[in-house]
């Protein structure tokens, strides 16, 4: 296949049209900047990407650096949870910790075990088989520390693409977790805090090949190796029904997602006049009178 626009060998296809690497990388590094604008994702210099290490939130941190420089914003901050998983986050750190100095990227390093006192894998160690999916701890701390971090940012970039995001979309509506779903978007969040800051998704139209792609072509010194405790989650499925949907028609994940945004604010309405408290323990803010990661917490002292 010969690239669309210089009929150079073309790498891979972005947005169903094939390209050579360097117009690859133009190409899609052009559909996010105007996904950026058009959707006003950054308002400010005040902004944090939410960073692993792996090709998604490297990627990301790349764009979204280029378009700050491009419209005059200065850089953003990396913002990196150290989960505390051995032998696969540790690696990752090093990878993002490396393209952040390269790239005289200021990166803030925040950890479950100075947070929470334990790491995800000693948290697993003590609960060992009770508990189904390793992920339904880990995100609950994950998205509070994230919160907790960039308090002082006016957004939060994170990495999630359109694979992520129609995986998430058919796991709610099988869960029958309408409140998660109502909360879902390029801009997530229904309810207005101080204490929230707003997160965004810039590759929210951008599929997970085509990044992998990007991150091939940009030769981002990083692993590609999945966490070990990711093989339970529920997500592994669905991705899997949603693949397959997809080599039927290549526009099975976009459907889902756009058919998603057409009822997001009907299906908002109904969850906009849920108060948001403040956590009792913790004073983070929470729809519960106790949060969830302190409630975690307090089951890893009981144990
Ligand atoms: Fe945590 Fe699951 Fe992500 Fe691993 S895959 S880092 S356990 S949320």
């Amino acid at each position: 296949m010969k690239c669309s626009i210089c009929n150079e060998k073309a790498v891979g296809s972005f947005q169903e049209k094939p390209y050579c690497s360097e117009h690859f990388k133009e190409a899609l590094e052009s559909f996010v900047f105007s996904f950026i604008k058009e959707k006003k994702l950054i308002p400010s210099s005040k902004v944090c990407v939410a960073v692993s290490g792996g090709k998604d939130s490297t990627s990301l941190l790349n764009i979204v650096s280029k378009y700050m420089q491009n419209q005059g914003l200065g850089k953003p901050t990396a913002l990196c949870i150290n989960e505390g998983i051995e032998g696969y986050r540790d690696k990752t750190i090093k990878d993002i910790a490396e393209f952040c100095n390269k790239n005289d990227i200021d990166l803030k390093l925040v950890s479950f075990k100075d947070e929470f006192g334990f790491t995800m894998d000693e948290y697993l160690e003590r609960e060992g088989e009770h508990l189904s999916s390793p992920c339904s701890v880990c995100g609950v701390l994950r998205r509070y520390l994230l919160n907790k971090h960039a308090r002082d940012f006016d957004v939060v970039c994170t990495g999630h693409n359109m694979d992520d995001e129609a995986q998430s979309v058919i796991m709610n509506l099988l869960n029958d977790n309408m409140g998660l779903l109502a909360r879902q978007g390029y801009f997530s969040g229904l309810l207005h805090s101080d204490k929230f800051t707003k997160r965004v998704k810039p590759f929210y139209f951008v599929k997970e090949k085509e990044i992998m792609i990007y991150s091939l072509i940009s030769k981002f010194n990083i692993s590609f190796n999945a966490c070990p405790y990711a093989k339970a989650d529920f997500r592994n499925p669905v991705r899997v029904f949603l693949n397959e949907k997809e080599s039927e028609d290549k526009n099975a994940k976009k459907n889902v997602l756009e058919f998603y945004l057409s009822i997001k604010d009907r299906l908002a309405q109904q969850f906009l006049n849920e108060s948001l408290q403040e956590c009792q323990i913790c004073h983070e803010p929470s729809s519960k009178r106790i949060c969830e990661a302190c409630r975690i917490r307090e089951k890893w002292t009981s144990f």
